[in-house]
Order: C-alpha cells, then sequence, then structure tokens
C-alpha cells in the first residue's frame, strides 16, 4: 500500500495525521502549520505589539525551547521587538543543571541574550532546602509559588513588556477541567486572566495554546531541538496527572475535546466580563502584589524561617 500524501501540499508523504481536523501532513506541512498556530494565537489574543521587549520563560524543555525558537522567527519581521531569555534556578540538583545548559546552548545559537536567577539569590532557599524544611508542604508548593514571583520580578526588572510561558493546550485544558473539578472555576477565572491587573505585574502570555502536547513534541522532534527529556525528581503521579490522562484518553474518542474545553472557558469568561477583575493591593511585608494582605511568597518564607 502506497504511503499517504501530505493533504496539505499534495507532493510529499505524510508523516503525521491530526484526527481532530482529518489532515495528513508532510514534515515541511507540518512544521509550517505549528508555526503559523502561533502566529494565529499571537493575533487572536493580541499578545504583543511590534516593539515589545518580550520575557521568554525557558526551563529546558520541549516547550519552551520550541516556543523560544518559533518567536526568534517571527521576530526577524519585528526589528523593533527583543526578545530575552529568563531561566529560573530552583535549585533541583543535575536535573536542572542539564536543563540549564540545554537553554543556554538553544540561546547562544539563536544569539538571544539569557538571564539566570535563582531561588537561592531570591528568598535564599533552594528547592531541595525547603523541601527537607517542610515535608509538609513538600518541594511542588514551593516551586510553584517561587518560579511565578521569580519570573514576574525578573521581568519587570529586565523593562519587559511581556512575560511569555510555554504553556501548551494540554497545559491550559487541564488547568481549567482541575479547576473545575476542584469547583475552583470562578477563582481561576479572576486570577487566571492573561491580562496584568496590577502595575507591578507583567502581563503573561502563551503562545502555544493553541497547539496540542503531541504535536509541540513532535515539532521539537523533526526540528532537532535539543531539550531535556528526563522529568523532575520530586514528579510525581498527582491529580494533574489523572486529569492529563482522561483527557487523553477522552481526546482519542471525540478528537477535538482539547479544543472545545478552551473555547468554552473562553466564552464563559468573556460572558462574565468586567464582573472577574480581581482587585489587589500590595503586600505588607515584600509590597508585591496579592490579593490578602500578606502574599503567599512571605507566607511560606515564614514557615521556613519557623522550621529552620
Ligand atoms: Fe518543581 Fe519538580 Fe515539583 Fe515541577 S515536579 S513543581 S519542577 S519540584
Ligand atoms: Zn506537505
Ligand atoms: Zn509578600
Amino acid at each position: 500500500m502506497k504511503p499517504p500524501l501530505c493533504t496539505t501540499c499534495g507532493s510529499d508523504v505524510a508523516v503525521y495525521h491530526r484526527p481532530y481536523s482529518g489532515e495528513k501532513l508532510c514534515k515541511s506541512c507540518f512544521i509550517e502549520s505549528i508555526e503559523e498556530r502561533v502566529r494565529k494565537a499571537i493575533c487572536r489574543y493580541d499578545m504583543f505589539e511590534p516593539d515589545d521587549r518580550i520575557a521568554v520563560a525557558v526551563s529546558g524543555g520541549k516547550d519552551s525551547l520550541t516556543l523560544l525558537r518559533i518567536l526568534h522567527k517571527i521576530e526577524q519581521r519585528f526589528p523593533k521587538s527583543e526578545l530575552i531569555a529568563v531561566s529560573v534556578d530552583e535549585g533541583l540538583g543535575e536535573y536542572r543543571t542539564e536543563a540549564l545548559e540545554r537553554a543556554s546552548r538553544l540561546c547562544r545559537k539563536l544569539g538571544v541574550e539569557h538571564v539566570v536567577r535563582s531561588f537561592k539569590q531570591v528568598f535564599g532557599y533552594t528547592v531541595e532546602e525547603a523541601a527537607e524544611l517542610d515535608e509538609e508542604l513538600g518541594p511542588c508548593t514551593y516551586c510553584g509559588v517561587f518560579r511565578r514571583r521569580v519570573l514576574n520580578v525578573v521581568a519587570r526588572e529586565l523593562g519587559a513588556d511581556k512575560l511569555v510561558t510555554g504553556h501548551n493546550l494540554d497545559d491550559v485544558a487541564q488547568t481549567i477541567l482541575m479547576n473545575l473539578l476542584r469547583g475552583n472555576l470562578l477563582e481561576f477565572m479572576r486570577f487566571g486572566l492573561d491580562e496584568a491587573p496590577h502595575p507591578k505585574l507583567v502581563r503573561r502570555v502563551k503562545p502555544l495554546m493553541l497547539v496540542p502536547e503531541r504535536e509541540v513534541a513532535f515539532y521539537a522532534y523533526l526540528t532537532g531541538i535539543g531539550f531535556q527529556r528526563r522529568t523532575c525528581p520530586y514528579f510525581t503521579l498527582g491529580f494533574r496527572n489523572e486529569v492529563r490522562n482522561t483527557l487523553n484518553r477522552l481526546e482519542v474518542m471525540h478528537p477535538g475535546i482539547k479544543f472545545s474545553i478552551l473555547r468554552d472557558f473562553e466564552r464563559l469568561r468573556d460572558a462574565l466580563g468586567e464582573r472577574l477583575k480581581p482587585s489587589l493591593r500590595e503586600c505588607k511585608k515584600c509590597g508585591e502584589p496579592t490579593t490578602g494582605e500578606v502574599c503567599q511568597v512571605c507566607r511560606l518564607l515564614e514557615r521556613l524561617e519557623a522550621r529552620a
């Protein structure tokens, strides 16, 4: 049996089948389709201005390095814009060292400035030290809250107009579903918005949010991006993983379901509009934006100080 031809160009052999659209794509049409999807997300969500200074969060994994490569390509057409890669060193031993090397290798290749900031420099603790002091909360709570803070502070210091993260469609659909299942959807809508509801928050955007994870991985493979493959030593098979597996099973039976979750979430959010705008104030200890009197970072640091 002859291998199927690409449904876009009709001349080359197809290497990828997209069940949700019925497309069968050759290598170059597949690569072009992913880059086009990123351009579409940028336009649809009005992510950038032509003269933006853009901080890109790069972890060294497939998503962030794929995104950096595509944004670098797009940016060539906008000479007034500027990309700066930002990595966070959480203090995760060999795992993070390898990822940072991969990130800096791609930055050197593309000629993109690369800024690295560690938890130890900013907070005085690595994730490993925090996890040792506070077994009850464990590493991931510290890691997530501290990383978000470091990225925002560094982006702000760099004078960035936008902070870009490599979240793909699967990440976004999983997060929506997790919040729905936990009864948190409204709160998530309020704070998961990409707009920056406070002058100290750099607006976050996710240009890969219309690209399924499987397609990001295939793009990285086809283009030879050297990304880190192993997972964090603290990675556990928690709730997100259950939601990920469920969503992947549903996607096989109902192709396009991840896009539907995103679309419905956005419809609901748009319908609620102004009513969702959060009111933020400044933390009385560190001055960073927060909903309460003291921000989560300061509360976590207090826990560590009490245990040190
Ligand atoms: Fe951080 Fe590792 Fe936990 Fe991910 S799994 S949040 S990288 S400690
Ligand atoms: Zn083709
Ligand atoms: Zn604070």
